[in-house]
């Protein structure tokens, strides 16, 4: 029997194929490239959504700072282009980053961009398609202290990401349980 495999006119891949079913040749849509293509992109940006809605709540909860996600690269004033460079890379690199388990600390005076940089490297990782949680220390204690299965929730919420950012960290003088808590999490 002389099936005629058509071809996708983009591509140039063939978007039929013949299959043998009980014995009898059949002609069925396959999937040409530009196929493909559009299947992904419509999973990535219905994985982006998710995204979205974990962020609003995030955000409804108190958990994540609107502010910070105003935060890009294209911000940048070129000031610091050494710490600039390394947080580019690490988003470049952030598979080899999450497998190995390596993140940053940033350290120095108030006014010195840590906060900007943290957060331009969760921004730019969120547009790829990367769960994040952009918090602070007091924030996260605050949920901690209440004591309410809501709070414990919120807090699992937080360490399920896959990105977390911790602003602040060390600005309080907290207790020994707090301390603990909090390093629970960064684990
Ligand atoms: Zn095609």
């Amino acid at each position: 029997m002389g099936y005629e495999i058509t071809y996708c006119e983009n591509c140039g891949e063939q978007n039929t194929m013949v299959i043998n079913l009980l014995g009898v040749d059949r002609l069925v849509p396959c999937l040409c490239s530009c196929k493909r293509e559009e299947i992904k992109k419509e999973k990535f940006e219905e994985h982006q959504k998710e995204l979205e809605r974990r962020m609003t709540t995030l955000i409804a909860q108190g958990l994540t700072d609107k502010e910070f996600l105003k935060n890009t690269f294209e911000k940048d004033n070129g000031s610091n282009m050494k710490v600039f460079n390394v947080c580019k890379k690490y988003v470049e690199k952030w598979e080899e980053m999450k497998r190995e388990n390596i993140g940053i600390l940033f350290y120095g005076d108030v006014g010195r961009g840590k906060t900007f940089y943290a957060s331009c490297i969760a921004n730019e990782l969120f547009k790829n398609g990367v769960s994040v949680c952009i918090t602070s220390f007091p924030k996260v204690i605050n949920k901690l202290m209440n004591f309410t299965e809501e709070s414990k929730l919120l807090v699992e919420k937080v360490k399920s990401q896959s990105l977390l950012v911790i602003d602040d960290f060390g600005v309080e003088r907290e207790t020994e349980f707090v301390l603990e808590q909090m390093f629970q999490i960064i684990d």
